[in-house]
């Protein structure tokens, strides 16, 4: 962390003279003194990811199955505390949403939920990883933490990749912003991506919120976490997400700031210690600065997402309701047709307003203007041996 404040002009250059760097070397890039020398690192970066994985990006979609959570999270709208409006998909209603999604073209779905074991239990989750699977070939997960043996299943099912952010890798933050629920365990989340690979997931992302704790130290923090992954989990292809926060229910501000100059030093920074990594950004950035920061270094980017469950197509609508203590409480009569109006499928509340809104349409075709091509499959079911 104080390397990443103190580096000099003379170790930014040492480390960009590395071949293999090492967290010293990544803490030294994204210091102040680093930002001096962005220009420099940026093409590099762009250079490295082209090299590793061609004029390429990868697509995917979030599909939330359900906003129902029992965890409190200060940043996050879907508390269970907020008085928001819930719902959990049914199985017939993921698979609209995931064919909605397969006709713009996606085959690679991140299934998304709060952690609930009632809604959102082990068997449901299964349940919903099976009726994909014969559909859309890269279905990845990122759903409460779980014990390996219940890991297994999900595997089974046709579960590919596991997606957990640590969120902050500051302790006492941690504590701070997880008030209630199981989620305030912080060695039982930091431990996921092992427990999950342990299972047989071949894909693993982590990541941490920016916003919560400085980035630098963030930055640093996921690093060295990549570090043992790749050396303890190294048979999994490892995935890197940089999200800030975003505008939710509840209304969070964030802590620290990360700025949009940072935030591309990071993308380099990240590119550069780890070259075969994939680095994910989401809607949650503005278009300009995503259509900026796809030749530097990412390899994996979201379009056209919903937040909320049933988003592209309603799936769920009639279903909206309160969740009082672990109970459904019923909206008033005519309650949840308001929001119907308001330009949504659904009336579900998301758990935080996008910043790119295009279609997945519109920012293939901007990848393909960029000179890159938009992937949307990758990887085949008939692969898996
Ligand atoms: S961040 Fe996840 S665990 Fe926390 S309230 Fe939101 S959905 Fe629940």
């Amino acid at each position: 962390m104080k390397r990443s404040l103190d580096a000099n002009a003379h170790a930014v250059r040492d480390s960009l003279a590395q071949t293999k760097l090492s967290l010293n070397d990544f803490a030294n890039l994204i210091s102040p003194a680093a930002s001096e020398r962005l220009e420099q690192i940026s093409v590099r970066s762009q250079k490295m990811t082209q090299q590793r994985f061609g004029k390429t990006i990868r697509l995917f979609a979030p599909l939330y199955l359900s906003n129902e959570c029992v965890n409190n999270c200060a940043y996050c709208g879907f508390s269970r505390d907020n008085a928001i409006l819930r719902v959990t998909l049914s199985i017939d209603e993921v698979l609209r949403e995931a064919r909605e999604l397969k006709s713009h073209g996606f085959r690679n779905i991140l299934l998304v939920a709060g952690e609930h074991p009632k809604f959102v239990s082990n068997h449901y989750l299964r349940d919903c990883v099976a009726a994909l699977h014969a559909e859309i070939p890269g279905v990845s997960l990122e759903v409460g933490p779980m014990e390996t043996d219940a890991y297994r299943p999900l595997v089974a099912a046709g579960a590919d990749g596991l997606v957990v952010y640590q969120e902050t890798y500051d302790r006492n933050i941690y504590d701070a912003m997880h008030t209630a629920g199981p989620k305030r365990n912080f060695d039982w989340r930091l431990e996921t991506a092992e427990r999950a690979y342990a299972a047989g997931f071949r894909r693993l992302g982590i990541g941490a919120l920016f916003g919560l704790a400085d980035w630098r130290y963030e930055a640093v923090c996921v690093a060295a976490h990549a570090d043992f992954l790749l050396r303890h989990c190294w048979k999994a292809q490892l995935t890197i997400s940089l999200p800030r926060l975003r505008p939710c229910a509840g209304e969070f501000q964030p802590l620290t700031p990360l700025a949009n100059r940072e935030l591309v030093q990071l993308v380099c920074a990240f590119r550069l210690k780890f070259p075969d990594a994939g680095l994910v950004l989401s809607t949650r950035e503005p278009a300009r600065l995503r259509d900026g920061l796809i030749p530097l270094g990412i390899t994996l980017i979201s379009a056209g997402s919903h937040t909320e469950p049933g988003g592209y197509t309603g799936a769920g609508r009639e279903k909206i309701h309160h969740t009082e203590r672990g109970r459904i409480v019923e909206l008033a009569s005519g309650a949840s047709e308001w929001a119907v109006t308001n330009g949504h499928a659904t009336n579900a509340t998301g758990q935080f307003e996008i910043a790119d809104d295009r279609s997945p349409g519109e920012v293939a075709a901007l990848i393909r203007k960029l000179g890159y091509e938009p992937v949307w499959k990758d990887w085949d079911a008939a692969l898996t041996v």
